[in-house]
């Protein structure tokens, strides 16, 4: 670390001082998000590791990490909905994005000023990202944008997405894709709607719709044709983001994030069986809550040291993500078994979505957003452990000479 840069210590000091006087507690009344991202942007505190010219402190992921655990720490109220936007959007482009992109968006990123989310999935699907069929098409000095996304997390309440679509069908699917930035706050050409979720409430999951939708050409982010390798940028950002390191380590802001203690859900839901007479036939699914808890920290908290000293730089947050989810889902499965028929039943007539049944139906959602368990895998197959990589029949051909959505071949 340089020498002129204010030590992790002193810093830690400065910022428990501000967090104390400038941010409420969480059994305070509860602040907008927006006001609190201004407030900790306008104390200095936003965009930790972002270089000042673009509305950062020009400090490092280690002051980033020690100001929000540091929060956490004095229990202060943080805020939920940037997580997409300052945890994964902004990181990406302050590396891949043109210098007039990144002056423009992100202080207004960093302050919480604007939302950004990612539109990659499709309708047709998900894991073969590299298919995307949404088609952006150059006229003059703008592109024209047509097609539908789908999963896009907090695209209800965001201004803009960056969108990967195709801008070249006649060479192969990887070199044909381009990332752009999308307004979202217009409906002219632009539709977007929430999806209701598998526990019956609307969830922060959108669909959108784009018509049309005339874009500068300035709005790319890397050249046309980079869109594959700005997606990957982007997702391993988002995969840090899940498994709660780098960037995407936003203390208790990020509700989402994967890796969390679950000592005391065990504990209680011990307590639970024994009441149930049933601790025997679960002691090892919740001995295996408690084991899971303490690994995911350990190798979240691993990860993130690594990131810092730039010896675990790459696809590391899969590891992370990979063991954060499936480590949820066998703590919903474990909540459901030792609950019993309580878990899907409640009293009165309101129906309740606090129940354990709910909570296991969306525990499956962890380990398929950002990349499923299996896509996980195959990154570290692939990346990490430099093992073969996966067959691909569609490569190396132009993409409008590959069959898609065929029922019989
Ligand atoms: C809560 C949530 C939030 C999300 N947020 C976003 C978001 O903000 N932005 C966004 O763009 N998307 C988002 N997604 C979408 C998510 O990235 C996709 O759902 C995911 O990539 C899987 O795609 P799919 O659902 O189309 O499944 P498919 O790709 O159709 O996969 C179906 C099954 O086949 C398996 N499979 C597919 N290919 C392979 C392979 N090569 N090897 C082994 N198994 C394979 C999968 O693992 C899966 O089990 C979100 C999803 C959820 C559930």
């Amino acid at each position: 670390m340089s020498a002129d840069i204010e030590s992790v210590e002193a810093f830690t000091e400065r910022a428990r001082d501000w967090l104390a006087t400038n941010l409420p507690s969480w059994d305070d009344e509860l602040l907008d998000d927006v006001v609190l991202q201004n407030r900790i942007f306008d104390g200095g505190f936003g965009g930790l590791a972002f270089p000042p010219e673009y509305g950062g402190a020009g400090l490092t992921l280690a002051h980033h990490k020690a100001f929000y655990e540091t929060a956490d720490e004095l229990d202060r109220q943080l805020p939920g909905k940037y997580w997409v936007s300052i945890g994964m959007v902004a990181p990406m482009l302050l590396e891949r994005a043109s210098e007039e992109i990144k002056q423009e968006f992100l202080p207004q990123i960093l302050r919480g000023d604007i939302v950004v989310i990612q539109l990659l999935s499709e309708p047709r699907g998900g894991s073969d990202l590299a298919g995307v069929m949404t088609r952006l098409t150059r006229d003059g000095d703008q592109y024209i944008l047509d097609g539908a996304k789908m999963w896009s997390t907090n695209a209800y309440l965001a201004d803009y997405g960056v969108c990967l679509a195709r801008s070249d069908w006649d060479v192969p699917k990887h070199p044909g894709l381009s990332m752009i930035i999308v307004p979202l706050d217009r409906n002219d050409d632009v539709t977007v709607r929430r999806t209701r979720m598998a526990d019956g409430q609307m969830g922060d999951v959108c669909e959108e719709f784009f018509d049309g939708v005339a874009l500068p050409a300035t709005n790319l982010i890397g050249a046309e044709g980079d869109g594959w390798s700005v997606a990957q940028t982007l997702m391993a950002h988002e995969r840090n983001q899940t498994a709660g390191v780098g960037f995407g380590y936003l203390g208790s802001g990020n509700t989402t994030v994967m890796v969390v203690d679950r000592s005391a859900l065990a504990a209680s839901l011990a307590a639970t069986a024994r009441a149930r007479d049933v601790l025997d036939d679960h002691s090892q699914q919740l001995a295996d809550v408690f084991v899971d808890s303490i690994v995911t920290k350990l190798t979240s908290a691993r990860i993130m040291r690594g990131q810092m000293l730039g010896t675990h730089e790459g696809p590391w947050g899969s590891a992370g993500k990979l063991l954060g989810s499936e480590a949820g889902h066998r703590a919903a499965l474990a909540s459901l078994a030792t609950t019993g028929a309580d878990a899907v039943v409640w009293d009165g007539d309101e129906i309740s979505v606090e129940n354990a049944g709910t909570a296991w139906l969306l525990a499956r959602s962890s380990t398929i957003g950002g990349g499923t368990s299996e896509i996980q895998r195959n990154i570290i197959s692939e990346r990490l452990l430099s093992l073969p990589r996966e067959p691909s029949f569609d490569r190396e051909l132009p993409y409008s000479e590959v069959v898609r959505n065929a029922s019989k071949f």
